[in-house]
């Protein structure tokens, strides 16, 4: 029954991709790519053709961020679970916090309990659909904290603990589309096939002196790094616009395309203008329809670019089925999480227009549903 729902097309986004991740990917930036094709893919990465792509992407990102002087942009293969392996090796001394309240940063803290090099983690938890506050502690060195969880929709803010150690924050999907002051962080780390509308494959790390000094501190104690997590490799090589093994050229190029976008229409304060003006539209009808609500009750809470609503009524995955028949795809629920809900994303890259499309084709099968 639901299959033959047919969306009217004056009522369909222009682009029908809402996912929290990989997120749509602009067709622009993918022209761009296009055009430099045959000069750029297939060439090595030791060479300016590419290289000139990472300089690109560190000096964007600086720009973007107003980065300090002595703060440097780090990048390396493998994204942001990548990341968290590089960390456990290369940032954390002997203890590390962790706020947990989803999937992801779940994750992290995990892989950290499983180190034997490393203390158990002290793991502050909350209630999906919430955050955890930090609880400062004397034997932590460094406090884990997410700015956005994608898999919940939760955001939270980057703010020091106010004791000693560094913070390291898991940036992933907020990079780019929230706020944060760099004063806050250590590390603020990323892939970037979220906010940044590249591909997946290559995480970046922004880090402060105390977190390079972390760094070398680690390297010089004697602890064993597989090579191919060694941060100390990828600060070197990421000072010589390098990755230390072969990076994917084509997430490269997406990605400086969109950092120069976002420098180029007024910068971060701009980009996250946009994800804010999305949420503001979809948590707004999310209150103001009977059948709708966000997940997240604390409204200071609510994520800028991963809404997760909550349906009653009607059944999410059918819902989700018939916007997916009709070009809508990705606002599926995070699975894990087991609710009736969607989750949708609301990227920089996503225009309001196609986010109100978005709504009014929801309202449309919530209607056609019921009769
Ligand atoms: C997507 C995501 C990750 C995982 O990123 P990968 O590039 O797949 O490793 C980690 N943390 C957060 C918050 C994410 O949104």
């Amino acid at each position: 029954m639901s299959g033959q729902i047919e969306i009217p097309q004056h009522l369909l986004p222009g682009d029908g991709r809402f996912g929290s991740g990989p997120t749509k990917v602009r067709s622009e930036a993918l022209e761009s790519l296009l055009s430099v094709g045959s000069r750029y893919l297939g060439t090595s990465h030791r060479r300016p053709a590419v290289k000139d792509v990472v300089g690109r992407i560190r000096s964007g990102l600086r720009s973007l961020y107003s980065l300090p002087d002595d703060y440097e942009v780090v990048l390396g293969v493998g994204g942001a679970t990548a990341f968290w392996d590089v960390a456990v090796f290369g940032l954390i001394e002997e203890r590390s916090e962790h706020l947990v309240f989803g999937e992801f940063s779940g994750k992290f803290a995990s892989s950290v309990a499983k180190a034997p090099h490393l203390l158990s983690p002290l793991i502050v938890e909350s209630q999906p659909g919430t955050h955890p506050q930090v609880v400062t502690d004397p034997s932590v060195d460094t406090y884990a904290f997410t700015h956005n969880e994608t898999t919940t929709g939760v955001m939270m803010p980057i703010v020091r603990p106010g004791a000693p150690g560094i913070v390291v924050v898991d940036a992933t999907s907020a990079a780019g589309a929230m706020p944060v002051d760099t004063g806050e962080f250590d590390v603020y780390y990323f892939s970037l096939q979220k906010a940044f509308g590249s591909e997946g494959g290559l995480w970046v790390a922004l880090m402060s002196p105390a977190a390079l000094r972390r760094v070398e501190m680690i390297a010089v104690s004697g602890r064993y790094v597989p090579p191919f997590l060694d941060m100390t490799a990828a600060i070197e090589n990421s000072r010589k616009d390098q990755t230390v093994n072969t990076p994917a050229l084509a997430t490269l190029f997406l990605m400086a395309e969109q950092v120069d976008w976002m420098i180029e229409r007024g910068g971060l304060a701009w980009s996250v203008g946009r994800a804010g003006e999305n949420a503001a539209a979809v948590y707004g009808w999310a209150e103001s329809v009977p059948y709708a609500s966000p997940f997240v009750s604390e409204q200071a809470e609510r994520s800028p670019v991963t809404a997760t609503i909550d349906f009653v009524g009607v059944e999410a995955l059918e819902l989700a089925a018939v916007l997916r028949s009709n070009g809508i795809v990705d606002v599926e629920p995070y699975r894990k999480l087991g609710r009736n809900q969607l989750r949708i994303g609301m990227w920089p890259s996503i225009p309001i227009d196609d986010i109100e499309a978005l709504i009014g084709s929801i309202d449309y099968v919530v209607s056609a549903l019921d009769s």
